[in-house]
């Protein structure tokens, strides 16, 4: 098949986008949470750097001094024409530098390998996305529809002065028929043959503080008191017990249908029953995680404060919750789901809502959907892509909300497996082979020219 471009010499994008991504890495984007952390200006001004001789227009905003994103676009000839947006977070979590074998801001080149926080979460393609924008300005294409590429700043906290920023209080119009984010298109073998997710839809995120009331006393007796630490413990063991019913959701259904499974891991995954009982007891943790948190709606306590004296009977303690919801439950079910659990405790809590953010999904039967599967002929021939719900949040679901269809998606080498794929997003030791950087190029390379 003609590719209706050259293939680039793998070492020489290796080099140009491994380059890239070490220095995004030593610029060291931490977003920790807090207004003042980010520092994404600092990635804005090399990517500002990286396009500066390739003639491709490039506008910066930045909300709140630091939290710079950037956005370059490459017109299209008909406006008609679908268009598309690659959009690539800049900031990076925190790393400990104790836990790791090289330097986590280090973008040291080792072996084939880049080390540091950032390698795949995600400025591995955030910068190669940029040298596909930055190859096919210097090349004079001009696609059909608009293309446009966004580096965006706090990905790691909400996207506040990021995505929805810039879909929201910009005057640039960055709705787009398509739009092509992380974190899709790592090599998954589940017996069945070789798989590549393509990530379609995202949970909910909905954070809960609940505080627990009891009346205060004195520490030397106890008998017959209304203790609130005591009546939390029994919410919190209540609010982990508790096990929402098995949803499966149109994503799952297409994963399980389009994998092909083998019995009696396919059988299970689409039966209830069996799931539950499956995840309880394979051997393989993380899967098992996966599996659960992919069709279930997750509650975990994560943060308990209370009490003021060992020698008082406290009447306040506040629990922090973390609550995933599934596509298609809104955030007036996931409250029902956290008063349920409590059951007769919860008119002695207080419960209000921190974040609430629903599940986002986008339709599977797509154009996009057959040209990432045409992408995967291409660079990874053989491998089947795979409809795939992440448990984890992206920029996607702005673009979601305002009609796009957005997908998690990438281009990896076998060198990563998909349980190191999971553990390095976060975790020590994130690290991303040069050919990877090659691939994920070289698929944004084939979007861009066949879209
Ligand atoms: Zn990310």
């Amino acid at each position: 098949m003609s590719l209706g471009f050259d293939v680039r010499d793998e070492d020489r994008v290796a080099n140009e986008v491994g380059e890239l991504l070490s220095a995004m890495i030593r610029n060291a984007c931490v977003n920790d949470g807090s207004e003042t952390s980010g520092h994404e200006s600092r990635n804005v001004a090399t990517l500002t750097d990286f396009f500066a001789s390739c003639g491709l227009p490039v506008e910066v905003y930045e909300p709140a001094p630091g939290r710079g994103s950037l956005v370059a676009r490459l017109e299209g000839r008909n406006p008609e024409a679908p268009s598309l947006l690659l959009i690539g977070h800049t900031d990076v979590v925190p790393a400990d530098d104790a836990n790791w074998l090289h330097d986590p801001f280090g973008g040291e080149l080792i072996d084939g390998v880049i080390w540091g926080r950032g390698a795949v979460d995600m400025l591995n393609l955030t910068a190669s996305m940029a040298a596909a924008m930055r190859q096919a300005s210097l090349d004079g294409w001009t696609p059909e529809g608009d293309i446009t590429f966004v580096a965006s700043a706090d990905e790691e906290c909400g996207s506040r002065f990021g995505a929805e920023f810039l879909t929201t209080q910009t005057p640039h119009d960055l709705r787009a028929d398509h739009v092509l984010t992380e974190a899709g298109g790592f090599p998954l073998d589940l017996g069945s043959g070789p798989l590549r997710p393509v990530i379609v839809g995202e949970k909910g995120v909905h954070w809960f503080k609940l505080v627990v009331h009891g009346v205060p006393g004195h520490g030397s007796q106890p008998l017959r008191t209304d203790n609130a630490v005591v009546k939390a413990a029994e919410c919190i063991r209540r609010l982990a017990a508790f096990t929402p019913r098995v949803n499966m959701t149109e994503p799952w259904r297409r994963f399980v249908e389009d994998a092909n499974l083998a019995a009696p891991l396919g059988d299970a995954l689409t039966d209830p029953v069996a799931l539950d009982a499956l995840v309880e007891t394979l051997d393989d943790v993380a899967l098992a995680r996966q599996i659960h948190a992919c069709t279930h709606l997750t509650i975990a306590p994560t943060r308990v404060d209370g009490g003021t004296k060992t020698n008082v009977i406290p009447d306040r303690v506040e629990i922090e919750l973390d609550v995933r919801s599934l596509p298609g439950q809104n955030s007036e079910d996931v409250r029902g789901v956290v008063i349920d659990a409590l059951g007769d405790l919860a008119s002695s809590v207080t419960i209000s809502t921190t974040l609430d953010d629903v599940a986002s999904v986008s339709p599977i039967d797509t154009a996009l959907w057959d040209l990432c599967q045409q992408a995967t002929d291409l660079f990874a021939p053989g491998a089947r892509n795979v409809a795939y719900l992440t448990v984890g949040a992206t920029d996607a679901r702005f673009f979601r909300r305002s009609g796009s269809v957005a997908y998690g998606f990438g281009m990896f080498s076998d060198a990563i497996s998909f349980e190191q794929f999971g553990a390095m997003f976060h975790g020590d030791n994130e690290r991303v082979d040069t050919r990877s950087l090659w691939l994920s190029t070289q698929l944004w390379d084939f979007l861009i020219r066949s879209h």
